[in-house]
C-alpha cells in the first residue's frame, strides 16, 4: 500500500483494491461486477474522498452521522455516488439517517428496525437495510446472535417501510486473513438458510481480509485503511 497522504497514493490504492476484488471474484468463477467496494471514509476529509471517487470508488461508507452529514454536503450527493451507513446506529439518530443513506448496514436489533420502519413511514419511503450479525459471538461486538437471525428477519420482513436486503458482519480480527474465512463462510451459510429470494447482499470483509471475503461470497466489502492509510476514528 502506498502512502495515502499523497494524492497519487489514494488513486493508486483504490485501483489496487478494485483489481484485487476483481481477481478474487474471478477465482471463484463469480462475475466481478457483482462485488461492490464500499470505501470506508471515517476520519477522511472531503478532498480525499473526492480523490477516491475520481479513481473509481462509487459507494462511500460512513460510521458517524455528525461526521457524515457535512461530508455528504461537501462532496455532493451526486448521480452515481451512493452513501451507506456502516457504523453503530443509536435510536435517537435514526430520524436523520433514514432517507439520507442508500443502505444501512448495521441494524442489530428488532427495536432499531422498528424505529427505522417508523421513521421511514413518516418520511414516506422504504429504507434498505442489512441485519448485522455477531458472527464470532464476541461479547464486545454488536450484532444479532446467529441463532436469533431467522426469527428477527422474519419479523422485519413484515415491516412495510423496511427492505431487508441481506446480512453484514465484522468477524474477529486476525493477523492471518485466512483465519477469518470460516466466519465469512458461516455468514454466507446463514444467509442462504433464510427463505428469502431478495436477501442477496453479504457485506463482509475489510482492508485486512476483503479478498478472502470475496472468495466466500461477499457482495460488498468495506475497505478504509487499504485506501486512505491508517487514521484515527
Ligand atoms: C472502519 C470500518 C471499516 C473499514 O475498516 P478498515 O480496516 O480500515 O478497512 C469497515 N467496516 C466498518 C463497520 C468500519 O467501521
Amino acid at each position: 500500500m502506498a502512502d495515502a497522504r499523497s494524492s497519487d497514493a489514494i488513486g493508486h490504492n483504490v485501483r489496487a483494491v478494485l483489481d484485487n476484488i476483481r481477481q478474487a471474484a474471478l477465482r471463484t468463477g463469480c462475475n466481478p461486477e457483482s462485488v461492490r467496494l464500499i470505501a470506508a471514509t471515517k476520519a477522511v476529509s472531503p478532498d480525499l474522498v473526492r480523490l477516491a471517487i475520481e479513481a473509481g470508488a462509487r459507494t462511500l461508507g460512513e460510521n458517524r452521522l455528525q461526521e457524515a452529514l457535512p461530508k455528504i454536503e461537501a462532496v455532493g450527493d451526486c448521480q452515481g455516488i451512493a452513501w451507506h451507513f456502516i457504523g453503530r446506529l443509536q435510536r435517537r439518530k435514526v430520524k436523520s439517517v433514514v432517507g439520507r443513506f442508500q443502505l444501512i448496514h448495521s441494524v442489530d436489533s428488532l427495536e432499531l428496525a422498528e424505529e427505522i420502519n417508523r421513521r421511514a413511514a413518516e418520511a414516506g419511503l422504504v429504507q434498505a437495510v442489512l441485519m448485522e450479525v455477531n458472527i464470532g459471538e464476541e461479547a464486545t461486538k454488536g450484532g444479532l446472535a446467529p441463532a436469533a437471525v431467522a426469527g428477527t428477519v422474519a419479523t422485519m420482513k413484515t415491516f412495510p417501510n423496511l427492505s431487508v436486503q441481506g446480512l453484514m458482519a465484522v468477524p474477529p480480527l486476525f493477523t492471518d486473513p485466512e483465519a477469518a474465512r470460516p466466519y465469512f463462510r458461516r455468514l454466507r451459510e446463514l444467509a442462504s438458510s433464510l427463505p428469502y429470494e431478495d436477501m442477496k447482499e453479504l457485506s463482509m470483509g475489510m482492508s485486512q481480509d476483503y479478498a478472502v471475503a470475496v472468495e466466500e461470497g461477499a457482495t460488498m466489502v468495506r475497505v478504509g485503511t487499504a485506501i486512505f492509510g491508517a487514521r484515527r476514528g
